[in-house]
């Protein structure tokens, strides 16, 4: 068995690696070749710990395993590490046996930034110059990043519940040459492209917020419960996603389609667009709605490529198990 530990991912894993990746399941998984097994998460009555696993089948890509792991919120102040813990375990399809245990925290960011940064490289505009967040926090990070990569864009804006925190986003677009300001919530009308990514559990963002042709990434939302933009926005854009399943259930399209105004014959997978299945954007005066729920997948793809990578470095860890 290999192992591949937290402390070389970073060194080891690119973002267009992830990209690769990711982009690959998703096609996939629209294509039938791969699926999500039922997502396990329980309070565990200790530490506060939510914990639980996520995993699936790649036929195509002959990935199977799980990711487990959760969220410990005492981490952080009582022993100075970070409250999000997993682990990725892949397993040989062909056997059962054990292949590889690798480190899942940093891959965890590179996966969800490679979803939205996906969705961009399908369904926006060529030509889109604006990208708004709305959020900024650890993972707005990672996507405004990988999202760069994808449009020529100019500019940059941000709106985040806690100003503070907006110099998050001003770094990465420093990074990239960009400008970047801060706007109100209507302010968002001048993006071309959008990401949310916040805990939020109510609608930041209005329907009237958003203008014509632009491409909205929602992020944030990944349990029942919470929620980033007005259902009516939902209503108004062509939606897609990365399964169905977790989109109408603990994704943003839940409340859209529990108020009636989508049903779940509305929302296409966003790997239909890679596969061609799906013409993707019909018109550049479209709204698109990319709602990202987060898949095991997606782990598993991820932990796949840096298994290889590490292999190709010498760097894996081999036990005999
Ligand atoms: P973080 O704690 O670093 O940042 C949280 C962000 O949400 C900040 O911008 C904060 O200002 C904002 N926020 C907090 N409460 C809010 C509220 N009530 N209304 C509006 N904004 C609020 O967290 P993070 O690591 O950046 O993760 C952000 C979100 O992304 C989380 O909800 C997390 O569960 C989700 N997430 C989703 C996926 C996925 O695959 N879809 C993957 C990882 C994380």
């Amino acid at each position: 068995m290999l192992i591949v530990p937290e402390r070389e991912i970073a060194d080891l894993m690119t973002r267009e690696a992830a990209f690769a990746a990711v982009e690959k399941v998703f096609a996939a998984m629209a294509s039938g070749d791969a699926y999500n097994f039922p997502v396990v998460r329980e309070a565990i009555g200790h530490e506060d710990a939510l914990y639980g696993f996520k995993g699936g089948f790649d036929r195509a890509g002959l990935t199977l395993g799980l990711k487990a792991g959760g969220y410990w919120p005492n981490n952080l102040d009582k022993r100075g590490i970070i409250n999000h813990q997993s682990t990725v375990f892949l397993f040989d399809p062909d056997t059962g046996k054990a292949k590889a245990m690798v480190g899942g925290n940093l891959l965890t960011a590179l996966r969800t930034a490679a979803a939205s940064s996906v969705s961009i490289r399908h369904l926006a505009r060529k030509d889109a110059k604006v990208i708004g967040m709305i959020g900024a926090g650890h993972q707005a990070k990672f996507q405004l990043r990988a999202a760069l990569e994808q449009r020529d864009f100019d500019k940059v804006i941000g709106w985040n519940l806690h100003p503070d925190m907006l110099p998050n986003l001003e770094e990465v677009a420093a990074e990239a040459g960009l400008p970047f300001e801060a706007v109100e919530l209507d302010g968002m009308q001048e993006a071309d492209v959008m990401i949310s990514i916040t805990s939020s559990f109510d609608a930041i963002l209005s329907a009237g917020q958003v203008a014509p042709g632009t491409h909205i990434a929602c992020m944030g939302t990944d349990t029942k419960g919470k929620q980033e933009v007005d259902p009516q926005l939902l209503a108004k854009a062509t939606v897609f996603t990365d399964e169905v399943a977790q989109s109408v259930s603990i994704g943003e399209a839940q409340h859209a389609v529990a108020q009636g105004l989508i049903a779940e014959g509305d929302i296409a997978q966003l790997g239909a667009v890679i596969n061609g299945s799906h013409k993707g954007r019909a018109s550049d005066e479209e709204i698109t709605l990319f709602d990202g729920t987060g898949v095991g997948l997606q782990d598993l793809a991820v932990a796949n490529a840096v298994v290889e990578l590490a292999v190709e470095k010498g760097i894996a860890i081999e036990v005999d198990f």
